[in-house]
């Protein structure tokens, strides 16, 4: 392999043993480190609100919510499981005023430090411990006894323990079984922008609703459109993810596999490829995090406006009603109330 890989065997979780480790923030990645090292055998406490949705979560699971700075003084590496745009200012307020020489600061992106959003003093660790997959993943696949492929970095090395500490995180949250790939803030950084805007996340959602959308505007029931270009998805992930392209192409007819060849070229063509290219040299000079960080100055203004636009678009409003006929997918809903099974 091109990349170095550990695993388990590489290294042990002795490092952080009889040390504490502060996970700030129960959302999505937070309340899967925090349960994960602490099924590890490892010393966890919590930061969060007390009284909102995680905060209550986060003492259901055992834990005992306090505030950022509380945590911070009484732990030996701080995890930042905030969401990367108010990283910036809690670090500053609560965070770096209690840093000591000798401490720890645990990233799940590179974002901050890439961008120098954060720029920790000389005397600390930064490290990071990157899960490549979302948080309830990360939980959900400790509990069965694997874990969820992490990267790892080491922005400075103020102790000569960086490295033994990262592999140690990545062990304890599970990274040590997919294996867990040495890179860098910036590599992190930037490719995961790049698949979450341009593959995973945005060039996904937008094939799903275009599709869509050329289907029904074409007369044909919206029922249907949503089975074709949205359901079916995760079979053919599954079989990605399982076998590589060529299983998935296996597995499907001829037909399908015909009109891949055909087709898929004539959507996906150079000049996709010319603007994944421009979306690329976005994330690499900064352009991106700029617009995400002026419009979160703004009070995400944009940002809001779209969540608000694409909820509306039509895909999601019989997706859900589908979804309701199909309990044994466990179908959930988004409320002002947080996340509901229905
Ligand atoms: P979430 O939005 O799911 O959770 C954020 C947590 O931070 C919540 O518990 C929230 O508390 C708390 N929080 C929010 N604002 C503040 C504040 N001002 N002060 C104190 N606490 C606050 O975050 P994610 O887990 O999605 O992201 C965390 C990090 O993990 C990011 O760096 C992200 O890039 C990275 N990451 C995320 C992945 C994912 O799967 N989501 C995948 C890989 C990396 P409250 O309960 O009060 O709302
Ligand atoms: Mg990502």
């Amino acid at each position: 392999m091109a990349i170095e890989t550990l695993y388990d065997k590489d290294g042990s979780l002795a490092p952080l043993q009889g040390k504490t480790i502060a996970v700030l923030g129960y959302g999505s990645q937070g309340h899967a480190h925090a349960q994960n090292l602490r099924d590890s055998g490892l010393n966890v406490i919590v930061a969060n609100r007390k009284d909102s949705a995680n905060g209550k979560l986060a003492a259901e699971h055992g834990f005992d919510p306090s505030p950022v700075a509380d945590a911070v003084k009484k732990a030996d590496l701080v995890v930042l499981t905030l969401p990367d745009e108010v990283q910036p200012d809690v670090y500053a307020k609560d965070i770096a005023p209690n840093l000591e020489a000798g401490k720890t600061l645990v990233f799940t992106h590179g974002f901050n430090i890439h961008f120098k959003t954060i720029t920790p003093p000389d005397n600390v660790n930064v490290i990071m411990v990157a899960p490549k997959g979302p948080g309830h993943t990360v939980r959900w696949e400790y509990e069965r006894g694997g874990g969820v492929p992490c990267l790892m970095a080491i922005h400075q090395d103020a102790t000569g323990s960086a490295h033994d500490l990262a592999l140690a995180y990545a062990i304890g949250v599970g990274g040590g079984k997919g294996g867990t790939l040495v890179t860098t803030f910036k590599d992190e950084c930037e490719t995961d922008l790049f698949g979450e805007q341009v593959v995973l996340c945005g060039g996904l959602s937008e094939s799903i609703k275009k599709g869509f959308e050329v289907l029904t505007e074409a007369g044909y029931p919206p029922e249907l459109a949503y089975f074709e270009v949205c359901h079916e998805l995760e079979l053919i992930i599954n079989l990605i993810k399982r076998g590589g392209l060529d299983y998935m192409r296996y597995s499907i007819s001829n037909t399908a596999e015909f009109g891949d060849y055909y087709t898929g070229p004539k959507i996906c063509d150079d000049d996709t490829k010319k603007r994944m290219e421009a979306a690329l040299k976005h994330i690499q000079d900064g352009s991106f995090a700029k617009a995400f960080r002026d419009d979160y100055q703004d009070g995400f203004k944009w940002f809001k406006q779209q969540r608000k636009e694409n909820a509306g678009h039509k895909v999601e409003a019989v997706g859900k009603e589908l979804r309701r006929m199909m309990p044994w997918l466990k179908p959930v809903e988004l409320t002002d109330d947080g996340v509901k099974a229905v």
